[in-house]
């Protein structure tokens, strides 16, 4: 155990930890020269495509220092907000991590939100500047940052580039010197942390562990304590670049159990592993469920699709347990499924997986937060899609909940930054230079107010110079109200959302005039209409126009008439029917990206 290393590489987005973790794989020599492709720890299609880590993944290195073999391993983590909990779980699994910072950007919000979370598990930091090969890269001023940040040493930050591989010698030699090795007694009742689980076609679900204290052998009868569930460890191992079975895994390492387990619902990240028969004494605490935080309607395009859309969602649960969902209908867009999600960027991420692995188009409603609402005996719901709303006579009150984010940025864009929070009914609550001209802004403001276009409001005003992050704070007393949006008369529920009182008019108004940009003429006057009960709040119209597209080629040859008539179907395919009206499924998402 004492030449065990446990470890994972934190960041904001981008700075470089899975380019890191390639060079260090490569100098390990824990993959050869023809498996060596750029960031090998990210094997999905979509990871790699977008070049981020979506689920953490982990590997283990053999590595000779000064005639001792040491084994190093390395966890990687997903940096993203919505991941976070996987984040603080991969962390409680190790003894120590390299802060990477990159050279041309400085410390961002999210370096800070993970160095807090490693702080908090008591982990050895190795702050490490990475691309110092840029020509952009200002290594001092970075340095400044994180002495400030840590209150560190200059001495110990080390500097290195992954692309060229440079400094990262040095970077292994200060895990081995600096991360303690881990604790805990071979001997003692198995106590091991699931830190994270992914989906096999062939083998079923393989559950990555850290034991941290007895030993596991193979055909061990466990179980998982939360979910109280018992498994034969069919086969365990250690992980290196492909699944390495072993006899048994013993407390400080870190292995994968497989255990015919078919549904990654048995599996919560954060569990404890024990044994039927000797079991330990107690969990190993901060395991959390984790719950979705934004949810929306997601139809397919063709309602035939229905029951192909219920098994591409199971399917794709089976490897992301984070995702919920419910069948819900909607008058306008027929039957769908109301889906929850960590945040944001998890529904766009599930919404591309649908496409991509299933081939499923589906249109996907406005997104709102799950809001709590009393009634007046005192009883709580938690409300989850606008036609969930009970009828206000029965309402006491509606709480809402709230982050506390953390905005990193140039002075210059501080003044836009703040009324674009105040806008969004947030509060200043902390402000504080970081070096230079860069401060961090701290906020409280309402989840529900960032779910719909609050990123890319802050990217333009910011010109990019801004990072954010965010966790959930507290619930708060909210003045809820529902706005529909009528088309000639008749409600599209699809396009209802709650909103806050204060916001509903304007964003009512918006709403009807982008509808109006989006839905063609056809041949009569649509009147498109927002409304908040039976109170009209905005209205907008849609001439009529007449257009026969066959009239052109009056006389001409059928064949290319029936061209034309086809062209126009398929275009109407892509319209959703509304009463009598033509809706295209780009209105439904236009709503996300109000001017
Ligand atoms: P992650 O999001 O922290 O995992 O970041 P990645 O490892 O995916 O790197 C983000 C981008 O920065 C990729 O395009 C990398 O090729 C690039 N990158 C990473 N490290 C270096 C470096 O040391 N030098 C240079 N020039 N580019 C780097
Ligand atoms: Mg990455």
């Amino acid at each position: 155990m004492k030449n065990i290393r446990n470890f994972s590489i934190i960041a904001h987005i981008d700075h470089g930890k899975s380019t890191l973790a390639d060079r260090l794989l490569e100098y390990t020599k824990t993959v050869t020269g023809h498996e060596m492709q750029n960031q090998v720890l990210d094997d999905m299609d979509l990871e790699r495509e977008r070049g981020i880590t979506i689920k953490s993944h982990a590997i283990q290195m053999d590595y000779i220092e000064d005639g001792q073999q040491y084994t190093l391993n390395l966890i990687d983590t997903p940096g993203h907000v919505d991941f976070s909990y996987e984040v603080s779980r991969a962390i409680a699994s190790c003894e120590g991590c390299l802060l990477v910072v990159d050279a041309t950007q400085g410390v961002q919000a999210q370096t800070i939100s993970n160095l807090y979370l490693a702080l908090d598990h008591d982990l050895a930091v190795i702050p490490v500047i990475n691309k110092i090969d840029m020509d952009s890269a200002h290594p001092d001023e970075v340095e400044d940052e994180i002495v400030e940040l840590l209150g560190c040493d200059p001495s110990e930050i080390l500097r290195c580039s992954a692309r060229t591989g440079e400094g990262v010698p040095e970077i292994l030699d200060a895990i081995v010197k600096r991360i303690p090795a881990p604790q805990g007694d071979p001997q003692a009742p198995l106590q091991a942390l699931i830190f994270d689980s992914v989906f096999n076609p062939f083998r079923g679900i393989i559950v990555y562990f850290k034991v941290l204290n007895g030993t596991i052998h193979k055909g061990d009868l466990v179980k998982f304590v939360n979910t109280g569930e018992q498994y034969h460890a069919d086969e365990l191992g250690v992980l290196k670049l492909k699944l390495a079975p072993r006899d048994k895994i013993s407390a400080g390492n870190v292995g994968y159990i497989i255990s015919g387990i078919k549904d990654s619902k048995e599996v919560r990240v954060g569990d404890t592993i024990t044994h039927v028969d000797n079991p330990c004494s107690e969990a190993i605490e901060g395991f959390q469920e984790v719950k979705p935080m934004v949810f929306a309607g997601v139809y397919p395009i063709d309602p035939e699709d229905f029951e192909n859309l219920r098994s591409s969602l199971e399917k794709l649960q089976l490897n992301d347990a984070s995702l919920t969902f419910t069948p819900e209908s909607s008058i306008a867009l027929g039957f769908g499924f109301r889906c929850g999600f960590l945040g944001l960027l998890h529904m766009e991420i599930v919404q591309e997986r649908l496409d991509r692995e299933f081939n499923m188009e589906v249109i996907t409603t406005v997104p709102n937060v799950s809001y709590k609402v009393y009634d007046k005996k005192g009883n709580m719901t938690e409300v989850h899609n606008p036609a969930g709303l009970p009828d206000v006579t029965t309402i006491e009150k509606i709480e809402e909940p709230y982050i506390h984010a953390s905005i990193i940025t140039l002075s210059e864009y501080m003044g836009p930054i703040i009324t674009l929070c105040l806008s969004k009914r947030g509060t200043l609550t902390n402000q504080k230079y970081i070096s230079g001209n860069r401060l961090e802004l701290s906020f409280d403001l309402p989840l529900g107010e960032i779910v719909i276009d609050f990123y890319d409001k802050l990217k333009s005003i910011s010109k990019g110079y801004a990072s954010f992050d965010y966790y959930i704070s507290s619930y708060r007393e909210s003045k809820l109200v529902k706005l529909d949006i009528l088309l000639n008369g008749k409600p599209v529920d699809a396009l209802s959302s709650l909103t806050h009182a204060d916001n509903a008019v304007s964003l009512g108004r918006r709403m009807c005039e982008k509808l109006k940009e989006l839905i063609p003429r056809q041949q009569y006057d649509i009147a498109i209409q927002a409304a908040i009960g039976a109170k009209i709040i905005a209205r907008e119209t849609v001439k009529q126009v007449r257009k026969d597209v066959t009239a052109k080629c009056y006389g001409g040859d059928v064949s290319r008439k029936r061209k034309l008539l086809e062209k126009q179907k398929a275009g109407k395919k892509r319209m959703k029917q509304i009463g009598t009206v033509q809706v295209p499924q780009k209105a439904f998402l236009a709503v996300l990206k109000l001017d």
